[in-house]
């Protein structure tokens, strides 16, 4: 079977979601890599050097330059006459893409797929995690995404594919790239976070979410995040959320700040290795899950943890 994976990128360097699509791709057989850009030199580059991947196909045109999923769609079908499947990692971006795909080639996505169990085989979370569904599938082209924390990254170094231009398939016409604001952060990001520090509606307004969050996070070299009800009311910016309809993460240390714990929050974060859960209701459901619970006041407890690191 082969494989052909979307590569996530910023114009210079392979998004780390990309490798965790190769890892779940190289379950399937031979592994193809797709960079389209402008002037992606150094990302073609930095493709052919992920372990285990055989070529990349290199679509550098201007119609790509903005990453706009109409004009990069057209391209994949085409490239997909000589695919069996194709995977990319489920972020906002491939989110995008990859059901424009599925309906050009006329078959089913098959979304987030935690394991690969056979060639037509994937297990999908549902129910918000609560339950795990076996699917399978009769397309003889497949496009499925992946959820990042279920797979082992493929190594970004250590491969040597053949590198082979495509030719672009041009622009669409029907969207137009107008402008992008890209939210500045020297913290890390938060799908690939070894420590997040997150907060909910518990800290009552965004003052007091960039007081007591923000310095806690810096202290631990962490990247923050936040429930949708403190996303909803204003205090954390949108791309901060966790959960459900957030962001799937999985770091080695996740510390909830007056979170709750309910069941949507938790399908974005219960597969963290250890949970930090500072609340001050000893029965919110989030210490179900917590290895390490502190009951109390927040509004005490953070200011004097971040003071004592
Ligand atoms: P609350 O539930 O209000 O909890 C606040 C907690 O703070 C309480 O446990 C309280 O005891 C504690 N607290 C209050 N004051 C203090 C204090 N001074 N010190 C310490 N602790 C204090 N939610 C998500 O997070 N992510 C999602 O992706 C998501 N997707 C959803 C999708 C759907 C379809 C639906 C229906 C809901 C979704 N939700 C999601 C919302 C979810 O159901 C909860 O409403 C939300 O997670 C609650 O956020 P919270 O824990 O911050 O607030």
């Amino acid at each position: 079977m082969k494989t052909l994976v979307w590569v996530e990128h910023d114009g210079k360097t392979v998004k780390d979601a990309t490798l965790a699509a190769v890892g779940a791709a190289l379950k399937l057989g031979e592994v193809h890599l797709l960079v389209a850009g402008q002037g992606v030199d150094a990302v073609a580059q930095g493709a052919a050097r992920i372990a285990g991947v055989g070529k990349v196909h290199v679509a550098d045109d201007a119609a790509y330059a903005y990453q706009l999923a109409e004009n990069i769609a057209p391209l994949v079908v085409r490239l997909m006459e000589e695919h069996d499947a194709f995977v990319a990692a489920s972020t906002t971006t491939a989110k995008n893409l990859c059901p424009r795909v599925a309906a050009m080639l006329d078959v089913m996505q098959i979304s987030d797929i935690l394991s690969v169990e056979g060639e037509d085989v994937f297990t999908r979370a549902i129910y918000a995690g609560n339950a795990i569904a076996t699917v399978r599938t009769s397309d003889a082209r497949k496009v499925i995404t992946v959820r990042g924390t279920a797979f082992e990254k493929a190594a970004a170094e250590g491969g040597s594919a053949t590198i082979e231009a495509v030719a672009a398939t041009g622009d669409q016409g029907v969207a137009t790239f107008v402008d992008a604001e890209i939210a500045q952060s020297a913290r890390p990001e938060l799908t690939s976070a070894k420590i997040i520090v997150s907060g909910g509606r518990a800290l009552q307004n965004g003052d007091n979410f960039h007081a007591l969050i923000e310095p806690l996070a810096d202290k631990l070299g962490a990247a923050v995040g936040a429930s949708r009800a403190a996303v909803d009311a204003g205090y954390a910016p949108n791309d901060y959320q966790v959960g459900q309809t957030g962001k799937i993460v999985a770091p080695e240390v996740y510390i909830a700040v007056g979170i709750s714990g309910a069941i949507q929050h938790l399908a974005g974060m219960k597969d963290s290795k250890t949970i930090v859960a500072i609340n001050k209701d000893e029965d919110a459901p989030i210490f179900q899950v917590a290895d390490i619970g502190l009951v109390g006041d927040l509004f005490k407890i953070v200011p004097e943890l971040t003071g004592k690191l």
